[in-house]
């Protein structure tokens, strides 16, 4: 941490910071200038309440060096996290983890049809909402836990793994008996009791980034999941609000290789979600899988145009069919399969 004081001021408040950030056991290093004081400090910055250095008397600025989350970070854990769902190696490398399914689980029948058809195309993972976040109150909200015991069996009939949503604490016990990833959805980035809860458990968890959400909110919203001991957390850029209303969301595909970066936590691609039309998805998977996502989830659901939600942006089976054999040399070229 960098603290810069206001210049010309006295030497003495620049001592009286120097004694406070001893007694917390960190090593402050002043660097007397003609202007003003810079203090260097060594030492663990994340437990420092930085509001509190900058109120002292005398602080113009205090600067972080190290980011706040720790557990997360690439630093602590330079080996990539690969979660084991069901056989599937997830931030495996070699993986292209490829979830699909309907936005909402709506009856026993579209489940059912839709798990037939995606197991013989590879798929692995089966999504489907059984607990909709829907902006109105008099949209379809779900079928709740039979929803959730719907897409269960549908998907054990055709040996796939599950994910679904959740969307209130008193569910989880539910969550976790009949899903294999517990996900987070976007508005939900950010509520942090809901964080807490999911990482008590050890059910993997599929935290979808906030819609006005930064790179940095994101991580820190998985350092709750990792620092309450659940460290198996996948992370999912679904787009973000803008200005540009050619798309429902601005997919920002930088922040795959940032998070690479920044973290060894898998990073999955929602292209469904990211861009609303059904005509962007397979050129916006195209391109996540060439800046080296981990996965990426697609909303099928066997007949869009009777989908009780996001009927614009889901596909028939036989298009994902068809984004499925288009992607291939892309898969090929980055060395991943499904
Ligand atoms: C979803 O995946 O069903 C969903 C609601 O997505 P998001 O939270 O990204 O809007
Ligand atoms: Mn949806």
């Amino acid at each position: 941490m960098i603290i810069v004081m206001k210049s010309h001021a006295p030497q003495a408040q620049a001592a009286h910071i120097m004694e406070e950030l001893k007694s917390k056991g960190l090593e402050p290093v002043p660097l007397y200038g003609v202007e003003r004081t810079v203090i260097a400090v060594i030492g663990e910055e994340r437990d420092l309440n930085i509001g509190h250095l900058e109120a002292m008397p005398g602080v113009d600025k205090v600067m972080r060096v190290v980011q706040q989350y720790k557990l997360v970070s690439r630093e602590s854990h330079p080996e990539p996290t690969i979660i084991d769902v069901k056989g599937l190696r997830i931030g495996d490398p070699k993986v292209l983890a490829m979830m699909a399914g309907p936005c909402a689980v709506e009856s026993e029948e579209q489940m059912q049809s839709v798990a037939k058809d995606l197991s013989k195309m590879g798929v692995r993972i089966l999504r489907g909402g059984a607990y909709k976040p829907r902006t109105g109150p008099y949209s379809f909200q779900g079928l709740g836990k039979d929803g959730l015991k719907i897409l269960r069996e549908a998907a054990d009939e055709y040996k796939m793994g599950v994910i679904t949503e959740i969307v209130d604490i008193r569910d989880l016990d539910d969550l976790v008996k009949y899903t294999d990833i517990i996900q987070i959805g976007a508005r939900n980035m950010q509520n942090f009791e809901l964080l807490k809860e999911v990482g008590n458990t050890k059910t993997p968890v599929f935290l979808k980034r906030g819609l006005s959400a930064s790179i940095d909110e994101f991580l820190l919203a998985a350092e709750y999941i990792l620092s309450n001991g659940n460290p198996n957390v996948m992370l999912c850029e679904r787009g973000i609000r803008t200005f540009e209303k050619d798309t429902r969301n601005t997919l920002p595909l930088a922040t795959v290789p940032i998070v690479k970066l920044r973290s060894h936590l898998p990073i999955i691609v929602d292209p469904s979600h990211a861009t609303g039309k059904k005509e962007l998805i397979e050129p916006m998977t195209k391109a996540a899988i060439a800046a080296g996502a981990d996965g990426i989830m697609i909303e099928v659901h066997p007949n869009p145009e009777e989908a009780k939600s996001d009927a614009q942006q889901q596909f028939t089976p036989s298009e994902f069919k068809e984004l499925l054999d288009n992607i291939k040399p892309i898969m090929e070229a980055v060395n991943k399969h499904l």
